[in-house]
């Protein structure tokens, strides 16, 4: 009977800590733990907590095997996050646990060493995060190492020392918990992975890392939607390289495509923090001027216009060359009375194409009252 109960609380603790990892993958996916960047400081100590919390709801499930002695996976809680994230998460929760489980349960002499152990597993095994191992050699150097320190716990227990019959079965449920949820734990981290990158994919442009068509029409919706609400202006650019065939034709592709990074660059160095970079297109860019009027987005676009005209653009391996861009400008509400987003493009576009007919290397305003005034 008693062993039945003891299988019975360590699946339960099994199914729990596996809701944990499923649960924490969710949460690392939307604060973007785990993709490469490092984890902050704060991040860290808050996943420490977290992970504390889960450990104490795994110890109200605890097998209670004799005076102050609990058998569980609690340890896996430190095991885990000392493989995924490191040491200071690993020493938060470790911590965490260590108190918990004294103030929450029987402050007994069992509870305190048991404490005790726990800090320095997670003390040995934050020390083990920085080694360049496996995830999955790291989580069964940490499994085994808690659980011998456990084993000699137990045979140093005053008590009952048929406490230790209960050991081998903890011991086979442990290794094979870290086994499973490193699988899905592996999973879910691959998963995080490959949704951010299709994110990436889907919404910027892959030679410039501006945004691409589809999140330049989502951002101009959600600008227009902004301007009308709170009634102000929304001015758009519209951007093209002038007789840029050419540099194509005289330096080559790569030569061009050189080109459009460093407009890139100069685009967004002499745009306001929130204004909106996209490239539409071929040598096409816009860009989005949330509550900025007709004036005030004539004179950027002249900024714009100057700053391409008056700067270098280097071309491997040696060449040194000027270009210029032609820009159309519309703008909410003055030249485009309507909230409409589609009719604020028509209009810039329009305003480009006024300016690539009268000379290029100029900024053109598709005025509302006449087609032909400029
Ligand atoms: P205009 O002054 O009238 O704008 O002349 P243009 O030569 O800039 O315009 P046109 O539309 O005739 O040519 C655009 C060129 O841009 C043609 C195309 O090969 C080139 N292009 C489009 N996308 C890319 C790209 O990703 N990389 C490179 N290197 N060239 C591109
Ligand atoms: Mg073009
Ligand atoms: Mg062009």
């Amino acid at each position: 009977m008693m062993m039945i109960d003891l299988i019975a609380s360590l699946f339960a603790n099994f199914c729990i800590l596996v809701t944990f990892v499923f649960f924490s993958g969710r949460l690392a996916k939307k604060y973007a733990f785990l993709n490469g960047t490092k984890v902050t400081p704060l991040a860290g100590v808050s996943a420490g907590v977290l992970f504390g919390l889960f450990g104490m709801i795994l110890m109200s499930y605890s097998f209670l095997a004799g005076p102050g002695t609990y058998v569980n996976l609690l340890h896996l809680t430190i095991v885990i996050i000392a493989s995924y994230l490191g040491w200071l998460p690993t020493l938060v929760c470790a911590l965490i646990l260590a108190i918990c489980r004294v103030i929450f349960y029987d402050s007994s002499y069992n509870s305190v060493t048991t404490a005790i152990t726990l800090l320095f597993n997670g003390i040995l095994c934050g020390w083990i995060s920085v080694f360049p191992w496996s995830r999955l050699r790291k989580m069964m150097v940490g499994n085994l190492l808690w659980m011998g320190l456990f084993l000699a716990l137990l045979l140093n227990t005053k008590g009952n020392l048929s406490i230790i019959s209960f050991y081998p079965l903890q011991l086979i449920f442990s290794l094979g918990a870290v086994l499973i949820i490193y699988y899905i734990a592996e999973h879910i981290q691959r998963s995080n992975e490959v949704f951010t990158q299709l994110e990436v994919r889907a919404t910027t442009d892959y030679l410039t890392g501006l945004n691409n068509l589809q999140q330049f029409h989502r951002h101009l919706e959600t600008e227009m939607a902004q301007a009308e609400r709170h009634q102000e202006s929304l001015s758009l650019l519209a951007i093209d390289i002038d007789h840029f065939k050419v540099i194509n034709d005289t330096y080559g592709h790569p030569a061009g495509d050189e080109v459009l990074r460093q407009l890139t660059r100069r685009l967004c160095q002499h745009s306001r923090s929130h204004d909106i970079v996209s490239r539409n297109g071929g040598e096409e860019f816009t860009v989005l001027l949330p509550d900025c009027p007709l004036l005030q987005a004539k004179s950027a676009a002249e900024r714009l216009r100057e700053a391409v005209e008056n700067e270098l653009f280097l071309l491997p391996p040696d060449n040194r060359i000027t270009i210029t861009v032609s820009i159309g400008l519309a703008c909410y509400p003055e030249t485009v009375p309507g909230a409409d987003g589609r009719l604020l493009v028509q209009s810039a576009d329009q305003a480009l194409y006024h300016a690539k007919n009268t000379g290029r290397n100029r900024v053109s305003i598709n005025s509302p009252a006449s087609d032909s005034e400029y």
